[in-house]
Formats: structure tokens, sequence, C-alpha cells
């Protein structure tokens, strides 16, 4: 046993040494944030299309040509841009037309909405804008009333009109205010008794 062991490997072709690649010593990292560094030159240098290529500017440069490119002729990209568009200026102007009409009929149905609300309601809002001045001229004697917008009772009733003496009329002015409702001509008179 011990001899055929001997025998085999004195019989054994001997195997060349493996040549295993070098590797480098990055010691504290500085090999690899040089390579970095100069990848990042190389990168620099590479000559690119302007972005707004695919809009018609011919621009091409490296990284930092670029960058002044775009900081000082940007104006040509707005042009180019605008030019792009102009066929579709028609569409564009078209679009717009379609969301003012558009704004214009919700502003309507809205209305009509608030309309129904003071129809159907048990109560009527009246809105007074700027009461303040409203009540100073009622006091001056200037204008005594504010008048309402004109209402219905229900909605096919009789429209009335509120108007109102924020510093009193005849006997109770200056003591209370008053207020009066006047009854108006209105659509439904004909069916109303
Ligand atoms: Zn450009």
């Amino acid at each position: 046993m011990f001899s055929s062991i001997l025998h085999s490997s004195s019989s054994s072709i001997p195997t060349p040494p493996v040549s295993r690649p070098l590797t480098p010593i990055e010691g504290n990292g500085s090999l690899k944030t040089i390579s970095l560094s100069l990848t990042k030159i190389e990168n620099d240098q590479i000559k690119k299309s302007c972005p707004f290529e695919k809009y018609g500017c011919k621009f091409v440069g490296n990284r930092l040509s670029i960058q002044e490119h775009m900081r000082d002729q940007n104006d040509i990209h707005i042009t180019l841009i605008g030019e792009k568009l102009q066929p579709f200026r028609e569409e564009i102007f078209e679009g717009i037309e379609a969301i003012k009409v558009t704004h214009e009929k919700a502003e309507k149905i809205e209305n009509q909405a608030k309309k129904l609300i003071h129809c159907y309601s048990s109560a009527y809002m009246w809105h007074i804008e700027d009461y303040p001045e409203k009540y100073r001229l009622a006091k001056k004697g200037t204008k005594i009333f504010v008048e309402s917008p004109k209402f219905l009772t229900s909605r096919f009733g009789y429209a009335i009109t509120v108007f109102l003496a924020p510093f009193g009329d005849l006997e109770t002015s200056r003591i209370y205010s008053s207020i009066y409702v006047s009854i108006m001509p209105g659509q439904h008179d004909p069916v109303l008794h």
C-alpha cells in the first residue's frame, strides 16, 4: 500500500503554478477615488446633444458647455417650442374657448340651482352687501330704503320684494328698522287668485 502510493506520487505530472490575477492594494481607498475621478472627467468631456434636440436645437457640447448653453441661450428653446406648437395654435385656442363655455354653463346651472332652492325653500336668504354703508346713507337720509331682489313666495307663487329701512321710516325713524313687503307683478299672476 505504501509503495503504491510512492509510485503513484513519483509518476504524476507536476502541476504548473497557477497564475493568479494581481489584486491592487487599495489601502485607504485613494486608488479607487482617483479611478472614479478620472471616469467623471472622461464623462464630462463626452459630447452630447442639447436636451431640446427634439425641438430642433442643434447644439452639441460637453457637460459644461451644455450647462452654459441652457443658462445663456434658453430663449432659443422658447422660440423653438413656440414654433413646434404653432400648428396646434387653433386647437389650443379652441380648447380654451371650450373650457370658457363649460365654465359659463356651470355658472348658469349653479345660479339656476340657487334660484330653485329659493323657490322651494320656506326661507329666503337675502344677502345685503356693504350693510354699514347702506346704514350710513339711511341715517344721513340720502337713501332710506334697501330693496331686495324680486323673489317668489313658492315655486309658482307671487313675486314679492322686501324693502328695508335700516334707520327706520316715518314714525319709527331713528327708533326701529322698518321692513315692508310688496307684491310685485309676477310670471304666475295669470293662474293665481
Ligand atoms: Zn439647445
